[in-house]
């Protein structure tokens, strides 16, 4: 370890609570795909922090926007009318069915206002005694102690959860049927599980799912945190499959690396919330929602949708013939647009290795789950880099075998 990294980390320690376990990296400065750490190092960056730098590090366009509405309205909260606000809104809705958005500040305040009004809307507009929710296997859904509880993961000493909710075996659409009853308020689910290790649901799944919550008078919501926003290849994951939810969430890329959330529900489900029914104090302010309808723009002008579903294709392509090079390598490469997985076929110790080697080698991507290395890199990342990277892994595959 570095001098340079060594200082951090003891100041680190000394300094904040313990519950990140860090990358061996310190990052004092980014553009596009590229890092650079505290010794000059450079490293082609394939998280995004961690699918929210969608247009890349330090993209010039947004710190134009940033500078010149810091000059011109920050925050002044949701007391007052800003057209920023309305703007992002209205190009933010065009994107999908949905009818109306409630903006906050990241995945998990989403998620918590999605089960709010999908709790509100059964019990005050349906009128009935409906509360439950119902979250898949491996799934991730945030931090808070609702979203704790939906997600049913890191949450020892943390009890008591709220009450209510309810996991059922992934992609089993029979567990889902016997886990309904009268008093289900809705299901919620990432139609591509990101940090569970990329896992997309499958088409019949998906409009199963559809026509039970249907059926059931079940609210069908769709966590869109990480997949939306055109990583997958559609600007929502659930565009792929055809199905249509009631209400869905999104943060992370919204505003390019400025914390912004959003659920976003049809004009049937909004009734769910009232006058006082819901609030944050900096959700949606003027300076985050002009940089997300700034984000919006580039997106469509840059075609960012579609070039992420053709470069994800072309990558996945590219791991699964370089696994073929190297036999016993790669066990299976998962993914839609640049939400993409490749499963190691290796011990994990092994995994860690090749995640370290590349890091050494200034590749930097997350491993999800021990043996799948994750890959969300910019919306606008050059093919070049993804190729260099294929190169790297092979190199570092072979040198493991
Ligand atoms: C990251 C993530 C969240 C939580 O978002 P935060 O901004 O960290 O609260 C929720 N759902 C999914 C699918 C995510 O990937």
């Amino acid at each position: 370890m570095s001098a340079s990294l060594e200082r951090f980390r003891e100041r680190e320690q000394q300094l904040l609570c313990r519950t990140y376990s860090r990358y061996p990296l310190s990052v004092v400065r980014a553009e596009g795909a590229r890092l650079w750490d505290a010794d000059g190092k450079e490293y082609v960056d394939l998280l995004a922090g961690i699918a929210v730098t969608g247009l890349g590090h330090c993209n010039e366009e947004i710190a134009e926007v940033i500078a010149r509405q810091a000059r011109k309205l920050i925050h002044v909260s949701n007391l007052f009318y800003q057209e920023e606000q309305l703007n992002f809104a209205e190009k933010l809705l065009a994107t999908s069915h949905a009818g109306k958005a409630f903006f906050c500040n990241s995945g998990a305040e989403a998620n918590e206002a999605a089960i709010k009004i999908a709790r509100r809307y059964q019990q005050l507009v349906q009128g009935r005694n409906a509360w439950r929710v119902i979250t898949l296997e491996n799934c991730f859904h945030g931090r808070t102690m609702a979203t704790l509880a939906a997600t049913g993961k890191h949450t020892e000493g943390f009890t008591p959860l709220p009450d209510g909710f309810l996991r059922v075996a992934w992609g089993d659409i029979d567990a889902l049927e016997r886990a309904m009853t009268p008093d289900t308020a809705a299901v919620l689910v990432e139609m591509i599980q990101g940090e569970g290790g990329v896992f997309p649901l499958e088409a019949e799944y998906a409009t199963a799912l559809r026509d039970l919550c249907l059926e059931r008078g079940v609210l069908f919501m769709a966590d869109e945190v990480q997949a939306g926003m055109g990583r997958s290849g559609k600007f929502w994951s659930f565009q792929h499959y055809g199905v249509e939810p009631d209400l869905f969430t999104s943060a992370k890329s919204m505003a390019n690396g400025l914390p912004l959330g959003a659920m976003m529900a049809t004009d049937e489900v909004a009734r769910g919330f009232d006058y006082g029914s819901h609030a944050t104090t900096f959700g949606g302010g003027a300076l985050v929602t002009a940089v997300g309808l700034k984000v919006l723009e580039i997106m469509e002008r840059d075609g960012l949708v579609a070039r992420a579903a053709e470069l994800g294709e072309r990558a996945r392509a590219r791991f699964r013939e370089m696994g073929e090079r190297v036999p016993g390598s790669v066990r299976e490469v998962r993914g839609k647009g640049l939400l993409i997985g490749v499963e190691l076929d290796l011990p994990e110790d092994d995994c860690r290795k090749v995640w370290e080697s590349l890091l050494d080698k200034g590749f930097v991507l997350n491993l999800a789950y021990g043996k799948t290395l994750r890959l969300l890199p910019p919306l606008n990342i050059a093919e070049a880099d993804l190729e260099l990277f294929t190169e790297a892994l092979e190199k570092t595959l072979k040198e493991m075998m």
